[in-house]
């Protein structure tokens, strides 16, 4: 006797290949009934025998599409309609989507097989996809997600796409980005004025300006690459020049595990986040040498192709590691539209390859690596973005969230019944560029959920200056609320955990952040929950910190502040320290107490460390001169720890900086003395782990803040904390760094009722 079944799926199930993926199994196993997008997933009515419809839900659960995440299946009893077979039924009318957005796909094994086979109508097509693979979020305009809300607008179907797009039973069955070589878009190459036509030759024609040490600008899925051929230090020397990018690091392309397991030391986890669903550059430690790609850096970011024109570029001999590096010049946002990149890029590409599907919206490449505390992310964008991260609790349920971040590596968080979106990696709004793509993702979330500006919570940083904050005023949302920097770190490690009541001491350690009393803070300890509050009960004892902020670039202006406080130093402008005039100048600003602020700062603390091991320049991106530190002490085995104590709620900077001083004019080996100072930061946070955990009666840890991208500091801390009963959390699936803030903001606004601050 035949038994009904309404089941509801909930979580990632729209935009993925879900629905003809449950016409499939339910024909298989001839079931009837139906299917269709509701307001919370998809929803299935399904009439069979009882026993197949238990095989149904089986598989359901195991065969899901590769993209589709399911957190939900809820089964109920139906009256049975007597439907003779399965269908696919139209989607249900919302009033406010609640749909999550997928993250753009990596191109699929299927599509990867039709793209090589010279019978297929999709052969060697750079644009082929289909429900499991392919652009989601980068070629989104509005919701609901249909073919006339896309990019792909203006490319009508050929009878060929149409037919397949409205079959049930074919892999493309409302794909909406489908298209053909008959009917889709095309790439084109410009050299100059020249523009040449067809994929294949384009494809091959870049190829062979790769080859020869060409620089090309290749579009991909959220932006525009720079490509060039990473064994050829020129190649590479002319990228750095043109690109105006110093030092900081290139992330490579290559074709397979394989090959990047001849670069990198991949291990198993390594490689399971290579070829996760978002394809992120995975950091892991450098094997091969590849002059001037990332100097001065134990790791190397490696990234597998995931658009089928990166594919093609492999099977046509491209040059086996490829640089690819967003498109932009220094720290400006990455190239997404034509027009952009032909005026940005000119003085730096020697060709484009460019393909006529327009980019909804800037979305970088994520970077994430697997470190001592488990897998994390660094930047947080193309694969993951525009995913929910967090379930929040709903104590404000109707009303939405919007937290805009800090100023540095922003992102914005949106919490919209009880999901908290976080965009992708928006970047440094001192840029004119990154502010508006800032302005732009707002009023993208906003519109793409429609949310009313007077429903909503506005949460923002606490500094006065932050271009965020003045933005903040300009709004005029249902109420605002300033979120202190810090607490906020601390916040988004406990959102994306759920851990809304839990007590724990959080370390919030990075470079900058407005303080509650004003100064920059930057190496804090709280105890507290979300639902309490975070009270401030340790720091980094107090320094100068002359020119505020702006000391970020200049070591040794930082280490005046520093080194003000610490007794018996030699002329530091003599060798072996040799420090520039600015230090003098910086020391004098210091002692006049003009133009000096006060800071707690760890990021500074490692700055000054630098500066007196011999990084006395300017640094060239965020966190150079700390990465500088861990990557020479590398080079060492371990080293005894210098002194660091932790008393009266301090953390007492002044003997550690007189150890590395006094051993460095010993002559002592820089690596060493950089090994002694990591580990003696950790030896005295581990102190102060342990003093404060008995006093308050905590045993979980959180950490987080941009100092937590420091492995060897993990590793240390891991070390020194293993049998000390207490657990150790930080972020896994927002950044550490501030790109991290837009969710804690969220996380803290949300219980705003009972928040200290
Ligand atoms: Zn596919
Ligand atoms: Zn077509």
């Amino acid at each position: 006797m035949a038994t009904a079944c309404l089941i509801k799926v909930r979580g990632v199930v729209q935009g993925v290949g879900f629905r003809p993926f449950v016409y499939r199994i339910a024909s298989e196993l001839k079931l009837s009934g139906w299917v269709l997008n509701g307001e919370e997933g998809v929803a299935i009515h399904l009439e069979g025998e009882e026993e197949t419809l238990h095989r149904f839900l089986v598989r359901l659960k195991t065969e899901a599409p590769p993209a589709s995440r399911i957190v939900e299946i809820e089964v109920e009893a139906a009256a049975a309609n007597g439907f003779e077979k399965f269908t696919i039924k139209e989607s249900e009318r919302r009033d406010r989507p609640t749909v999550r957005i997928s993250p753009d796909l990596p191109v699929c094994d299927e599509c990867l097989g039709e793209l090589a086979d010279p019978a297929n109508h999709r052969y060697q097509y750079p644009y082929i996809n289909c429900t499991n693979c392919g652009p989601r979020y980068t070629v989104i305009l509005a919701l609901p997600y249909d073919r006339p809300n896309t990019t792909m607008k203006d490319w009508p179907f050929d009878d060929y796409c149409d037919r397949e797009y409205h079959d049930p039973a074919n892999r493309r069955f409302h794909a909406q980005p489908v298209a053909c070589p008959n009917c889709g878009p095309h790439y084109y190459l410009r050299v100059g004025e020249e523009t040449m036509c067809g994929d294949e030759r384009v494809i091959r024609q870049a190829v062979e300006l790769l080859k020869i040490g060409k620089i090309v600008a290749v579009k991909g899925l959220g932006g525009y690459h720079l490509a060039c051929d990473a064994r050829n230090a020129e190649a590479v020397a002319a990228m750095r020049a043109r690109k105006f990018r110093k030092e900081k690091p290139f992330a490579v392309m290559v074709a397979s595990v394989h090959d990047a397991e001849n670069l990198v030391e991949l291990s198993a986890e390594s490689a399971e986040l290579l070829t996760s669903i978002a394809r992120p550059i995975v950091l892991a430690p450098a094997k091969a040498k590849l002059s001037g790609v990332a100097p001065d850096n134990r790791e190397l970011g490696v990234m597998l192709p995931y658009t089928p024109l990166q594919h093609l570029l492999f099977a046509s001999g491209v040059p086996s590691v490829l640089v690819m590096t967003s498109a932009n010049r220094s720290s400006e946002p990455i190239a997404y539209t034509d027009e952009d990149a032909f005026e940005r890029l000119s003085g730096i590409a020697d060709a484009f390859l460019v393909g006529e599907r327009p980019i909804a919206r800037r979305v970088d490449d994520s970077v994430a690596r697997v470190g001592a505390l488990g897998p994390a992310i660094l930047r947080r964008s193309r694969g993951y973005a525009p995913g929910a991260v967090a379930g929040f609790p709903s104590l404000q349920a109707n009303k939405p969230i919007l937290a805009l971040g800090a100023d540095l590596k922003n992102t914005v968080t949106l919490v919209v019944d009880g999901q908290a979106f976080v965009s992708q990696h928006i970047g440094d709004l001192d840029h004119y560029e990154a502010f508006r793509a800032f302005e732009e993702t707002i009023r993208d979330l906003m519109t793409m959920y429609e949310i009313r500006w007077e429903d909503v919570v506005l949460a923002h940083d606490t500094h006065p200056e932050y271009r965020s904050t003045i933005h903040a005023l300009r709004l005029a949302p249902a109420k605002k609320i300033a979120v202190q920097h810090h607490r906020a770190h601390i916040a988004s490690v406990l959102a994306e955990r759920g851990a809304w009541e839990q007590k724990v001491l959080g370390m919030s350690f990075d470079g900058t952040g407005y303080g509650d009393d004003g100064s920059i803070w930057g190496g804090e300890f709280f105890v507290g929950s979300l639902l309490s509050g975070f009270e401030r009960v340790g720091h980094l004892r107090q320094a100068a910190l002359p020119g505020g902020d702006a000391a970020a670039q200049y070591p040794v202006q930082a280490a005046a502040g520093f080194l003000a406080q610490v007794e018996g130093l030699p002329d530091l402008s003599q060798p072996p320290f040799s420090f520039p005039s600015r230090y003098q100048t910086a020391l004098q600003l210091v002692h006049k107490n003009v133009r000096t602020f006060s800071t707690t700062s760890i990021g500074r603390l490692f700055d000054t460390a630098a500066a007196l091991l011999g990084f006395t320049r300017d640094i060239t991106f965020e966190g150079q001169a700390a990465m500088w530190v861990e990557h020479t002490a590398r080079s060492t085995a371990k080293a005894e720890p210098y002194p660091f104590p932790f008393l009266g709620g301090e953390l007492d900077f002044r003997p550690l900086l007189q150890a590395v001083a006094a051993d460095r004019l010993k002559g002592r080996d820089i690596a060493e003395i950089a090994r002694s100072f990591q580990a003696g930061v950790a030896h005295g946070v581990a102190d102060a782990v342990r003093s404060l955990t008995s006093e308050y009666r905590v045993n979980q840890i959180v950490l987080s803040g941009g100092v937590f991208q420091n492995e060897m500091l993990l590793e240390d801390l891991k070390r020194e904390l293993h049998d000390s009963g207490v657990e150790l959390w930080t972020n896994q699936a927002v950044p550490v760094n501030d790109g991290g803030i837009s969710l804690g903001q969220a996380a803290l606004a949300a219980f705003r009722g009972q928040e200290q601050r």
